[in-house]
């Protein structure tokens, strides 16, 4: 059976198979992104702004069709699955708003440079390859592809190879938007492709976000090649209530944390660390909201969770279950995976882990919380630190002076104070440590596919300042 198809979850039945493009089609794909390149670098921001734009309203015209798509395609809940649409849709009006100031040139201190002006001129690299997750299939794309169209770059982009009616629908949204022929393009190719797309002079750069092993494969053969990337990997994060939190609310907000998008968001909640003073209260509260929510067909809009993505991602999530149980742990609620078609799996808690149990230290990638209880702040940051990703976290308390530290302590790319992590395009986006490297969003994901030119200009220059050029 060809790697590339729709299998619906709830169902898992096989709906939709493709073929893997030939090289010789995929050489094609490489070159019209690459022209396109050369007509889109030639256009103003403002003419790209209108075809943004123009992409954005094409995405609230067609909500319900593309939501319907993604949930058939990954299992999110219908509901879920239009607010990620509308969310794409803001993004990119965000960028076609903000892109001529994010573009603009920044001028610099002239005089101690010895020049008569002196500036940054952000300018577009060519083709950027992105490799994406099925997880966020939209919105994943999306926070890539705003920007990096935007800034005059072109996409040729490798989706997960679950969502490829997700990933062709964006190349057509693209084109009936006007961008140029070929300036979002999607190849339907597996993994193994990524090596010879990353290889070809004419694509300058790679962005993935996805898994550990994944983010180290692409990483090899940038280095190799000797080109840019940006990661966005895995996360265990952190969730950690201190005695001052309001519980009844960090409970609610964690059970959502957790569970959102079934539970496979890589800025999830994961690990819930909570001070001993409220942890009898907090684990009582969580583990109810947790087992309340209802598991079943994600289109119907009373469905809270649906299911895992694909069968191996079920039973990996099972087998991190089964080792904790077994070597020990508790389970709160959950904990059994339903008998029947698709690949359900219920809101657990489990406690009482180990450092030698897989959930300890591992991502879980499923509606699986992990709960630890700690006695001191000290040790709150030492169990939240004390993983290899550094994603998202989250603390909860309502002492200032702690809020402070934990801002400062916690070591991850994004800090949520009283609240869920979550990314907007205001806000830069990415992890430290095994979570990866380079932003995505606000004006630092712009610019991380941009050269950064510094212009120097000696005696004799003309009157014109810096400032006057956005391309
Ligand atoms: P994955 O296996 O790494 O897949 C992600 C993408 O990478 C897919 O397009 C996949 O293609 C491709 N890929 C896989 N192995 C590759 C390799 N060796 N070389 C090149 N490309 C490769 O990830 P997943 O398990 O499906 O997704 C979940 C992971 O993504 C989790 O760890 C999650 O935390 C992470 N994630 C991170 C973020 C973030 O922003 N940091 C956001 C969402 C998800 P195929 O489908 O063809 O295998």
């Amino acid at each position: 059976m060809p790697h590339i198809a729709t299998t619906n979850p709830a169902t898992g039945q096989v709906l939709k198979t493709y073929e893997a493009m030939s090289t010789e089609q995929l050489d094609d794909a490489i070159e019209r992104t690459d022209l396109a390149f050369h007509q889109l670098r030639a256009t103003t921001v403002d003419q790209r702004a209108q075809w943004m734009n123009a992409a954005a309203d094409l995405l609230d015209a067609e909500r319900d069709e593309i939501a319907r798509i993604m949930t058939t395609e990954m299992g999110k809940t219908y509901v879920a699955a239009q607010a990620e649409v509308t969310k794409c849709a803001s993004a990119a009006r965000f960028y076609a708003d903000k892109a001529p100031a994010f573009l603009a040139d920044e001028p610099a201190d002239a005089d101690a440079v010895k020049a008569t002006r002196a500036f940054i001129r952000y300018q577009p690299i060519g083709v950027v390859l992105a490799v994406m997750p099925w997880n966020f299939p939209l919105w994943q794309v999306m926070r890539f592809a705003a920007p990096a169209l935007m800034a005059g770059n072109t996409g040729l982009l490798k989706h997960a190879s679950n969502v490829p009616q997700t990933a062709l629908l964006l190349e057509d949204v693209f084109r009936r938007a006007g961008f140029p022929e070929g300036a979002f393009t999607t190849v339907l190719v597996d993994s193994e492709a990524v090596d010879h797309i990353l290889s070809d002079p004419r694509v300058r750069a790679a962005t993935l976000t996805g898994s550990e092993p994944a983010g180290r494969s692409i990483a090899q053969i940038a280095g190799r090649e000797l080109k840019k990337t940006v990661l966005e990997l895995g996360g265990s994060d952190p969730f950690v209530v201190m005695p001052s939190a309001d519980v009844d609310r960090a409970a609610e907000v964690a059970t959502t944390a957790r569970c959102q998008n079934n539970g496979q968001s890589c800025i999830a909640a994961k690990r819930f660390i909570v001070h001993t003073d409220v942890f009898d209260a907090f684990a009582e509260k969580f583990a109810a909201n947790m087992a309340a929510l209802r598991v079943g067909d994600p289109m119907d809009p009373n469905t809270d969770v649906g299911p895992l993505a694909s069968e191996r991602g079920r039973d990996e999530v099972h087998a991190q279950v089964r080792d904790a149980v077994d070597n020990g742990a508790t389970v709160l609620c959950g904990g059994e995976p339903p008998s029947g078609d698709g690949w359900f799996y219920p809101p657990t808690v489990v406690t009482d882990l180990t450092p030698q149990m897989r959930m300890w230290s591992e991502e879980v990638f499923g509606p699986v919380a992990g709960l630890f209880r700690v006695s001191s702040y000290e040790e709150a940051i030492e169990v939240a630190n004390g993983t290899s990703f550094g994603l998202g976290s989250n603390a909860w308390t309502r002492d200032l002076a702690e809020q402070e530290r934990f801002a400062t302590d916690l070591d991850a790319g994004n800090v949520f104070i009283n609240g869920m992590t979550t990314s907007y395009p205001e806000l830069p986006f990415g992890g430290v440590k095994n979570s990866g490297y380079g932003r995505e969003l606000s004006a630092l994901g712009m610019r991380e596919f941009c050269n950064t030119k510094t212009v120097w200009v000696g005696e004799g220059a003309a009157s014109a300042g810096a400032g006057a050029h956005a391309e």
